[in-house]
């Protein structure tokens, strides 16, 4: 894409209402606007992290076997009632609203409840078990405290993943495989090295839950990490010892919820007629709060230094000068070889183009100037490192094939 039809404009200045890093970065950059406190639009560079993201969580969650559905962000009352959890005191971020003709409705702030009353039609022996579903989908929360940008807001899109066992047992293999599974996804999004496989109590949905911590000042928990090598955790709010922990922020949280929630709604026979509970869990990402977790522990005081996986463009292009015409050669010729290339062919200063390009944080940078011109070769610079090495396009394209 060219710069120059980018709608969009970064800024120098931090937004005044702003107090965390990522809304700060992503703000001045251009990837997203506040709407109101909590509650951010995604512009065309933020949206294109965005569905990187979500793009590497739905590879993940088909290779588990998941299929993916869409369910409604309005929900009944009475699905909540038959298991106890529409005046649940432990529920106590829920937008409720009501119908013009006076019956009350909530908007999703998880999908335990309905999810097992859509299934309800299609399960009624072992047969048809196991199975799991998952979405990307709105989720509404009015949380008391919004002030950490993109990784706390009241309207978010959730990854929710559902799963459906004959019995515990074989709920286990399934979650043991789940847990694989969002390591992959976190390896790949760049905060695998960062990020913990913590112990942590199950909020209002079961006794424990596994949470996946990532260490950064800007989290809201504590964890104590208990094996280095296996990147593994508990969490304060289980473990509370003195020792001084590590600040963290739970990117993905996955619960055993055995058979409360598909009660009223679940049963199965199994091969001698006899019936049975449906073994459930229920796993969570925030893509929009790994999106601000990964600004938030990769970026430097120039900008954001995505990972390749999610960045929203690999290469940025940048024309200095009048060299337009070889600038326009490279950028056609990148994009036949379907590499994605954010081209600055605006009439700008270095200088701005090249603020812009840290704040924007593209993993490589190719600068056209009078160096590439003489030489016939490309100047380029990782995001991530100072050097800057001269290649020809040929051997760009090479590299970037490799990785
Ligand atoms: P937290 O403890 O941080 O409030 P939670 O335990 O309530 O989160 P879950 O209900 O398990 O979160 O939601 C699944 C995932 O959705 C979380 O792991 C997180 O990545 C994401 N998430 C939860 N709440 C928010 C929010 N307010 N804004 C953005 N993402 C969120
Ligand atoms: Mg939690």
């Amino acid at each position: 894409m060219k710069q120059s039809q980018l709608f969009t404009k970064t800024r120098r200045e931090a937004p005044a209402d702003e107090v965390s890093k990522n809304a700060i970065l992503l703000t001045r950059a251009g990837f997203i606007n506040k709407e109101m406190a909590g509650v951010y639009d995604f512009l065309p560079l933020g949206l294109r992290v965005l569905n990187k993201i979500i793009g590497i969580i739905r590879e993940e969650m088909n290779t588990l076997g998941a299929q993916e559905i869409l369910m409604s962000s309005l929900q009944r009352k009475e699905l909540w009632q038959r298991t106890d959890r529409w005046d649940d005191a432990k529920v106590d971020n829920w937008f409720k609203t009501q119908l013009k003709d006076g019956g009350e409705l909530g908007l999703a702030f998880t999908h335990e409840e309905p999810i097992s009353n859509t299934l309800e039609q299609f399960v009624s022996s072992y047969k048809d078990l196991p199975f799991s579903v998952y979405q990307f989908q709105t989720k509404f929360r009015n949380e008391a405290r919004a002030k950490s940008g993109i990784m706390r807001t009241r309207e978010f899109i959730m990854k929710d993943l559902y799963s459906f066992n004959i019995d515990e047992a074989a709920h286990q293999n399934f979650y043991e495989r789940a847990k694989e599974s969002y390591r992959k996804i976190f390896n790949r999004m760049g905060i695998g090295d960062k990020t913990y496989l913590t112990e942590a109590s199950g909020g209002s949905f079961s006794a424990r839950s596994h949470e996946f911590q990532t260490i950064t000042d800007a989290g809201e928990d504590t964890i104590f990490i208990t094996n280095e090598g296996k990147k593994e955790a508990v969490n304060k709010e289980v473990d509370d010892r003195q020792e001084a922990g590590h600040k963290a922020v739970e990117v993905g949280n996955i619960f055993t919820l055995g058979t409360k929630f598909s009660d009223p709604y679940l049963k199965f026979k199994d091969q001698a007629g006899k019936e049975h509970n449906v073994f459930m869990g229920s796993y969570g990402i925030g893509p929009a709060r790994v999106m601000g977790t990964i600004v938030e522990v990769l970026s430097d005081e120039k900008g954001i230094i995505w990972p390749k996986e999610v960045a929203p463009f690999r290469v940025h292009l940048i024309s200095l000068g009048q060299h337009s015409v070889l600038a326009n050669e490279v950028y056609q010729k990148l994009q036949a070889e379907n590499i994605e290339v954010l081209y600055d062919d605006r009439d700008a200063r270095a200088g701005e183009k090249f603020a812009d390009a840290d704040l924007i944080g593209i993993p490589t940078r190719v600068v056209i100037g009078d160096k590439a011109l003489e030489s016939k070769m490309l100047e380029i610079k990782e995001r991530n490192s100072e050097d800057a090495k001269m290649m020809t396009l040929e051997h760009l394209i090479n590299e970037l094939s490799k990785s």
